[in-house]
């Protein structure tokens, strides 16, 4: 039956939650009937989910999905379908990834937990974020930051090669993502343009971390070929063990070599084929993809993964040095007295953040008892769901997903020592995003 942790029997409610609503048999609509106080936004919903006929009928036929309306399709994978819904009291799109567990084997099984375990450590601006995990009996749903704009497959499919500005506002921001995961000690594995999604607003989201793997330092060797073959490092088709970050490395040089010609580096008609033109590191760079980008492209795809350039040389190229995000990319370095000065700044920001989410929550109907008895870490709790899509809205409202732009490459040094002063000033949120 649908519903999970909020399965709703159709006689009596079975939810902590729902026992908001117990005692309000027999009363006016939208009242308590003991207090005769109007009901709070949550009292209505879990309510509506114990005794409403329609919203049972929409629980048991999966138009609802715990506090989520469930809309049309929006995608699919190798073993997920991916549905819109909202959040029934805050309003917000999500993306519901459904998994059916009856087509989990034990290995999609242990890859759907490191997703959902890599997802639950990963706050990135960059990075689609996991609000909450819905189980019942048949499927799962990973409830996700909804990303609205496509992925970059189909826009480059549909629309071309990308312009040399939007090539690079969007390969930085694959970058910073990348770069904070490696950090993270989490290493995706699976980076092609398909799972590189766009919002309205033009961020992009590195998405579907179902190959993603932790590990416990980034020279920690790994064994298991994941991803999609034209992405794949040569060391992946040789028996060997192979380094996580420098295979994240490769498949970002061939999305940026996707995104710069629209065409990909490695085409061959069989895998044989594929596989020796990527071990030989064959590829050819139009002549007119301009001179940085092309030293950028040729510095990642090397084929001995020690001469490939690391992130942080990726960070510091010619080719990116326009860009300027809203918030530092660069993780910071230990704090300097006055980085710690400006650090408490930020934590004042961060508290302020909570406070108001805790407000919009206690507005909504959650009484403190509901906050004192949850920790707001566990994904499996529909409070934590709602805190973190309140506390994600709260974030944009001071800008956090807005995408970087690109200036001019001359210089201008107020603006530098602006950049310098910005980088400081946010450098403890780069404590939380590094
Ligand atoms: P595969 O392993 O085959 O790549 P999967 O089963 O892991 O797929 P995803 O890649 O996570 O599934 O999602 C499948 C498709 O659904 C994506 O390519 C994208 O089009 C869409 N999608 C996934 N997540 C979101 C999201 N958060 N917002 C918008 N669309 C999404
Ligand atoms: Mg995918």
């Amino acid at each position: 039956m649908p519903g999970g942790q909020y399965q709703v029997a159709t006689t009596r409610p079975c939810h902590s939650l729902y026992s908001l609503t117990d005692s309000s048999d027999g009363g006016p609509e939208d009242e308590d009937s003991e207090s005769s106080l109007p009901l709070s936004a949550l009292q209505k919903l879990t309510r509506d989910m114990c005794k409403d006929e329609k919203t049972i009928k929409e629980l048991i036929i999966g138009r609802r999905v715990g506090f989520y309306k469930v809309r049309g399709e929006i995608g699919f994978g190798t073993f997920s379908r991916v549905k819109l819904a909202f959040h029934a009291l805050t309003k917000d799109k999500v993306a519901l990834k459904i998994l059916d567990r009856m087509r989990l084997d034990t290995q999609a099984q242990r890859l759907l937990s490191r997703e959902i375990s890599s997802m639950e450590s990963l706050q990135h601006p960059n990075i689609i974020r996991l609000y909450e995990v819905v189980e019942t009996p048949s499927r799962l749903y990973l409830v996700l930051e909804y990303a609205g704009g496509g992925d970059l497959h189909n826009r480059i499919c549909n629309e071309g090669k990308l312009s040399d500005n939007t090539c690079k506002i969007t390969f930085a921001q694959i970058l910073c993502a990348i770069k904070y995961m490696h950090n993270t000690n989490i290493i995706h594995r699976d980076l092609k343009a398909e799972n590189v999604l766009f919002t309205t607003s033009g961020s992009v989201k590195v998405a579907d971390l179902g190959f993603s793997t932790r590990v416990s330092n980034r020279s920690n060797a790994l064994d298991t070929f994941c991803g999609s073959p034209p992405y794949a490092a040569p060391e992946l088709f040789k028996d060997e063990c192979y380094l996580g970050p420098p295979v994240d490395v490769w498949a970002m040089g061939v999305l940026l070599f996707f995104m710069v010609t629209g065409t990909m580096p490695f085409r061959a008609e069989t895998m044989g084929k594929l596989r020796r033109c990527i071990i030989d590191g064959t590829y050819t760079i139009p002549p007119w993809v301009p001179g940085p980008c092309q030293r950028l492209i040729k510095g990642i795809l090397k084929p001995v993964p020690a001469e490939r350039y690391a992130v942080d040389q990726m960070l510091g190229c010619d080719w990116l040095l326009p860009v300027e995000f809203p918030w530092p990319w660069v993780p910071a370095e230990p704090m300097s007295p006055l980085q710690s000065l400006l650090d408490s700044e930020s934590r004042n920001e961060d508290e302020e953040e909570e406070e108001e989410v805790r407000g919009l929550l206690e507005e909504l109907g959650f009484t403190a008892e509901h906050l004192h008895n949850n920790p707001l870490k566990d994904s499996r709790s529909p409070v934590t769901g709602v805190y973190r899509v309140l506390l994600h809205q709260a974030q944009k409202r001071r800008g956090l997903d807005c995408p970087p732009v690109v200036r001019g490459m001359v210089r201008d040094p107020k603006r530098e020592g602006l950049r310098a002063y910005r980088g400081l000033r946010h450098t403890s949120k780069l404590c939380v995003l590094s």
